[in-house]
This record gives C-alpha cells, sequence and structure tokens, in this order.
C-alpha cells in the first residue's frame, strides 16, 4: 500500500473507508449495479423497474411542484414506443436533457400511465449495448464516479504487483471452469456483460463458501480433541428415574436429540454439538438430563448463561427439577457475589463437592479450577467467542461441549455451514398450539391498542414493553425512562418498572424479582430480557421501533411470552414508511416458526448474528448468499473436507485460511 502513489483525495478516501491493503479495496464489492440497456416495455409490468434507450421527442418541461420540490417531464422514443418520462428534483436543468438527445433511463414504469419514474439516467449508451455501473455503499460525500475511478485505478496496481494469483486450487478452478481471481475482480468491478457478472458470482462466491467452510473444519480441529479413552460410563437408570419426576413427557425431538448427546458423551470423541430449536422448544430440560448423565459418568458439569439474570434463572428452574436428587450439588456462580461466598464455591468446584455449577462466563475464569470438569454447556452460544472456547478447553482434560442457540436454522444447512460441531435440531414444539398473536401497528404509539392493553391487563397479567435503546439525548429513540413515564400516566393504576443495561446486576435481580412477585405490572425495558427470561403470566409484550431490531431478535423477544400453552400477543410498533421494513414486519406478524423467520432473514441480511459471528460484527458472505446460493454451499463444504483431509496438497488454500483464523481471533475478545 505504501509503495503506491495516490493523490490526497485518493488517500482520504481509502483512510475514511478504513482499508488497509490493495486487496481489501478489492475486495469491497458493489452491492448492486444499474444496468442500462434497451428492454421492451411491452413485457414490463406495472411498478417494475426498467431500463430503456431512446430519443427524447419533446420538449422538456421543468415545473415546482411543492415548494422545494421541482419536476421535470418529457416524451421519449424507444424502440418505436412513446413513454412520459418524469422525475424529481435531482436532474433539473440538466444540460443533457433536450429534445433529440439519446439517453438511456432507469425507472419504475407504470402502466396504467404508460410513464417512467426516472431514478438515474445516462448519455453515452447506444442501443445494442448494455452498461453496467456499479453502485457501492459509501459515505454520502464520497462520490461514485470519483471512487469508480480509485477501484480502476488500484485495480491496475494490483495487476502490476501481481496481487491477484487465484485463491482457489488449480484442481477446482478447472473442474468448475472458474475464470481466474484476476477476472473474476475485474468482471465484479467492471462487467460489461450478464455473462462476464455470472463468471465473476460464480468465482466469487465460490471462494468464500470454500474458504468458510475449511475455516470451520480448521476450527474443528484446533478446538476439539481427540483423545482414545474417555471413559465415560452413563448410569441410564438414574436417567431414566429422573424423567420419570418430571411433570411431563419428553417429546419425540427431545428424545431424539438426547440419544445424539448421550452417545456423544459415551464415546471416545470429545463433543463439539450445536443444540438448536427455537425459543421455548424445551432445550434447558435436554442440558440438564445431559448434565445428569455426565455426573452419573463421575464428572462435574456446568452450564454457562450470556446474563447473570439467566444464569439465576436456570439455576432456580434446575433447583426445582432436582429436588428429589439431593445427591446432585448444584451451585450458582456469577460476578455479583461477596468474594467470600465467591471463594467458598471456588473451593467447592475445586474439592470436587459441587456437581453442577449454573452461570455465565465467570466460570471459565482463571481463578475457577475445576475438580474434573467433563461436560460444558454454553447457552446461546452466538455470544460466545474463540476465546472463549479456549479459555474452556483448558480447563479439562475431556470436556465435552453442547452449545445451544434460540436461532435454528434448516437442518439441511446447519449441517453444512456449522463445520466445526455437530447438529442437534428441535423441531417441534411441546405445545403444539402454541400462540403467539402478532401485531404490526405502523405507529410507534401506542394510541390504537390502549384499550387492548387496559382489557389485558385487567386479566391480571404481566407486560414487557421493550425499547431499542435507552440514550436520553438521541431524540427519534424512544428511550426506556420517557417510555415508562408515559405509560405511568396512562395506565395509574398499576406498577411499572424499569429495566436497562446500566443497572447493576443487583437492581435488575431485584427488579425481575418484583416482576415475578406483581410488585410490577409492566416492565419497561431495554432488550436485556431478550434471551431466556420465563415470567410465567406476563403474555403480552411490545416493541417500539420494531424496526430496529432484527427478525431473529424479535422472535426471540417474543418467545420470552404464551409459555406454557397460554396465549400471547406481541404488538410491534413503528412508524417506518419503508417498504422494506413495512415488508419484514408483516412478515414476522405472520410467522410463527423460527425456522422460517431465520431462512427469511438469511434471504434477505446474510448470515449476520445466526453464525456465531455475531462478536465481530460481520457477515462472513459479502457476496453469496446462504440460502439463495445454497446448491453452490454444497459443492464448496464437500471440497473443503477434502482439501482438510488431504492438506499437503493444498498448503496455499490451508495457509490463507489460517491466516483468516489468526486474524479474526484477533478482534475477539
Ligand atoms: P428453550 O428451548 O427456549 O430454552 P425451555 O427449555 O425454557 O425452552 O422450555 C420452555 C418451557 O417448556 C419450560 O417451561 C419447560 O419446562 C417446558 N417444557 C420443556 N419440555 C417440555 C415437554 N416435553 N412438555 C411440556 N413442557 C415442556
Ligand atoms: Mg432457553
Amino acid at each position: 500500500m505504501e509503495n503506491i502513489k495516490l493523490t490526497p483525495k485518493r488517500k482520504e478516501i481509502i483512510e475514511r473507508m478504513h482499508f488497509h491493503s490493495i486487496i481489501e479495496i478489492l475486495r469491497y464489492y458493489p452491492y448492486r449495479y444499474d444496468i442500462y440497456r434497451n428492454e421492451s416495455l411491452s413485457m414490463a409490468k406495472h411498478q417494475q423497474k426498467v431500463s430503456i434507450i431512446g430519443v427524447i421527442c419533446s420538449n422538456v418541461k421543468i415545473e415546482r411542484i411543492t415548494k422545494g420540490r421541482m419536476k421535470t417531464s418529457f416524451k421519449i422514443n424507444s424502440n418505436d414506443n412513446l413513454v412520459n418520462v418524469i422525475m424529481f428534483n435531482r436532474f433539473t436543468n440538466s444540460k443533457f436533457l433536450f429534445e433529440g438527445a439519446r439517453i438511456a433511463l432507469i425507472g419504475k414504469y407504470n402502466a396504467f400511465r404508460n410513464e417512467l419514474t426516472v431514478s438515474n439516467f445516462k448519455m453515452d449508451v447506444n442501443s445494442q449495448e448494455v452498461k453496467f455501473i456499479p453502485i457501492y455503499s459509501l459515505p454520502s460525500d464520497i462520490k461514485d464516479s470519483t471512487y469508480r475511478s480509485l477501484i480502476n485505478y488500484i485495480y491496475q496496481m494490483a495487476l502490476e504487483y501481481h496481487l491477484l494469483s487465484n485463491t482457489i486450487p488449480d484442481e477446482f478452478m478447472r473442474k468448475y471452469k472458474l475464470v481466474s481471481f484476476e477476472q473474476a475482480i475485474n468482471f465484479i468491478h467492471n462487467p460489461d456483460s450478464d455473462e462476464k457478472l455470472k463468471q465473476a458470482y460464480r468465482y466469487l462466491k465460490y471462494e468464500e463458501f470454500l474458504s468458510f467452510c475449511i475455516l470451520g473444519a480448521l476450527k474443528r480441529d484446533l478446538y476439539s480433541l481427540s483423545i482414545d479413552q474417555k471413559n465415560k460410563k452413563i448410569d441410564y437408570d438414574i436417567i431414566k428415574n429422573f424423567i420419570s419426576t418430571l411433570p411431563f413427557k419428553l417429546t419425540n425431538d427431545q428424545k431424539i436429540v438426547l440419544k445424539e448427546i448421550l452417545d456423544d458423551i459415551s464415546s471416545n470423541k470429545v463433543m463439539s454439538r450445536l443444540l438448536q430449536g427455537d425459543v421455548g422448544s424445551g432445550k434447558t430440560i435436554v442440558a440438564l438430563i445431559a448434565l445428569i448423565a455426565n455426573y452419573t459418568a463421575h464428572f462435574q458439569g456446568a452450564i454457562m448463561a450470556p446474563t447473570d439474570i439467566l444464569a439465576r434463572q436456570h439455576y432456580q428452574s434446575i433447583k426445582k427439577f432436582l429436588k428429589d436428587f439431593p445427591n446432585i450439588k448444584i451451585t450458582l456462580l456469577v460476578s455479583d457475589m461477596t468474594s467470600k461466598e465467591k471463594n467458598q464455591i471456588l473451593k467447592d468446584v475445586a474439592n470436587n463437592n459441587v456437581d453442577i455449577v449454573i452461570g455465565t462466563h465467570a466460570l471459565i475464569q482463571d481463578s475457577v479450577r475445576y475438580y474434573n470438569l467433563g461436560l460444558a454447556i454454553i447457552d446461546e452460544q452466538h455470544r460466545f467467542g474463540v476465546k472463549q472456547r479456549v479459555a474452556l478447553k483448558e480447563k479439562g482434560q475431556q470436556i465435552d461441549v453442547l452449545y445451544m442457540s434460540a436461532t435454528p436454522i434448516p437442518r439441511t444447512l446447519a449441517s453444512t455451514i456449522y463445520m466445526d460441531m455437530d447438529v442437534s435440531t428441535i423441531e417441534n414444539y411441546p405445545y403444539a398450539n402454541r400462540e403467539i398473536k402478532t401485531f404490526f401497528v405502523n405507529e410507534n404509539e401506542i394510541t390504537k391498542i390502549e384499550k387492548k392493553i387496559k382489557e389485558y391487563l385487567l386479566t391480571k397479567q404481566k407486560i414487557y414493553v421493550v425499547c431499542p435503546s435507552i440514550e436520553e439525548s438521541s431524540l427519534e429513540i424512544s428511550n426506556v425512562i420517557e417510555i415508562a413515564s408515559q405509560w405511568q400516566k396512562k395506565f395509574i393504576d398499576y406498577h411499572i418498572g424499569v429495566m436497562h443495561g446500566k443497572l447493576t446486576n443487583e437492581e435488575k435481580t431485584s427488579i425481575m424479582a418484583k416482576f415475578i412477585n406483581n410488585e410490577i405490572q409492566i416492565l419497561v425495558s431495554t432488550t436485556v430480557i431478550e434471551v431466556g427470561i420465563n415470567v410465567f403470566d406476563a403474555n403480552m409484550i411490545i416493541i417500539y421501533n420494531a424496526e430496529r431490531f432484527g427478525l431473529a431478535q424479535i422472535h426471540q423477544l417474543r418467545g420470552r411470552i404464551a409459555r406454557d400453552g397460554q396465549v400471547g400477543y406481541c404488538y410491534l410498533l413503528s412508524d417506518s414508511q419503508e417498504v422494506d421494513v413495512q415488508e419484514r414486519l408483516e412478515f414476522i406478524s405472520q410467522n410463527n416458526n423460527g425456522f422460517k423467520i431465520s431462512e427469511y432473514d438469511l434471504k434477505r441480511r446474510g448470515a449476520g448474528d445466526m453464525l456465531g459471528l455475531a462478536q465481530s460484527g460481520k457477515s462472513p458472505f459479502r457476496i453469496a448468499n446462504l440460502i439463495d446460493d445454497f446448491n453452490i454451499l454444497l459443492v464448496a463444504s464437500k471440497d473443503a473436507k477434502y482439501i482438510i483431509a488431504n492438506k499437503n496438497k493444498y498448503p496455499k488454500i490451508i495457509n490463507n485460511t489460517i491466516k483468516i483464523l489468526e486474524e479474526s481471533e484477533k478482534y475477539v475478545d
């Protein structure tokens, strides 16, 4: 990077975009293209996005329609069709628009009025040509054209310094007839035909999946121990006995995943398994039975939750389940305990006076020494980083690990992308008819639903109210404190509690306790209540600024309600007028299945928080899409397995992937 000459302006752009290398710049792909071509309007549907090329055949009329809003209109002759064209604001007084000028247009077609509302146009395109203009996501003051010329220059530099050698082994290049990396990069930034763009996508998508799959397989190598003698003998009688004390029958899915887990525990391989199932699908009891199995094999177990509140809740429910099994000694370990308490617990854990520890990340701190940790269960695995995995591994020699996720993805997809884990899936709820009625209210206020809320409160049940932020300064964001006081004025007969991340754990616990004991009926909160909280008679949730939440997150949030077979009511409030947002919120109002929701999310937004990569904040896929490109993923996954099994044959891609892995660990805390 130091070696190349850059004008101050280009240098500034590169700095502002936080690019550190030529490759990084070239890896920042366009997120879409404006494609100018001569399409026929006779095929176009109403409101479809189209592009036409033609000659302006009327005078160009400019008028002011409202204050500050200008409209330009004219007729164009495109393939002997006359079309009305309108443009707003942006192109007023363009010197390129005059009767007789040949232009290419992109816009939305109104079939009833035979009218095109133009979003962009271009001069130098002839009617046989197709012109692709790459569109990048850029800060608003960096001009597209400036950026494109920077890219072209950087690409030339990359060629000069020979930086674009193929990243995919020759054998697979040939097998799939891929264009070279050099071409792929050129075509993605500068396609001049659909075919070239397609070739660029083929290379880059396959490359992305291949590298992702190799990474997954390498992680498995790195974190899992393969030992010859694990020697865990489970006493199945005790387990059967325990199951018979449960107030319910295990569902079929629970039985199946339990068998998979117990088989792992008693095998010679160390378990690295993901248990995925929708919120409320009953993962906790499966986890507990696994812990009991591990106990019967004379090992200690631990269950780790992402927050204090959740850890306490797990502790309470496990204590209840185990009330007839006093021999199994359990303890809670969280950060806000007196050091005297903590020291005693640490001693007990080290001396094997404790069989199951329930806690937060405190469980893997250096100070915690286990007598013989044999099973660790990580609730909400996506919050668990690489470093924590390493720390966990250092706690013992034979630690089976079970990760749990309430953001399930379809089975075939899961087994393909989680290469570092085996996957067990609970697909069906214990309550098949679990009912959460979700309503999208296109307004960020409760005026419309106030009556419903009052009626609901009369049934003596409680309400969660969720807001996205607590910063009082930001005006558009409703904050908990303000919302709480609004609610207090409307619902004077009820007690309102406020909960957010800035409270101490003690304060949070005390508020939760009040909510459970009915000293508080309405809990206004940030997303600290997101995961796992279980308050039996809170069956309504109201989410402000719902557009700010991911669908998976909304689904988690509403998973708090309608527990144990009751009807739940979820209201999503948003005054957003964006079509995209409205579509998403409509979708989640009509779909209650976690798998469907994650699929929709994956399709629309990429992989994001689903893949345990939330901590790096980045989706591993810049260009590929897990749903649309699933076939490429399958091929890449197979090839990755082959490459890993024949490491010596493929040093380059293996080394590159190790580098990526090391890079990613640097940023995980
Ligand atoms: P999650 O998968 O979200 O962690 P939980 O384990 O908290 O779900 O289970 C949700 C509720 O369903 C709990 O109250 C739990 O006791 C109950 N439950 C679990 N399994 C069954 C079952 N087989 N039949 C009836 N209720 C069950
Ligand atoms: Mg749970």
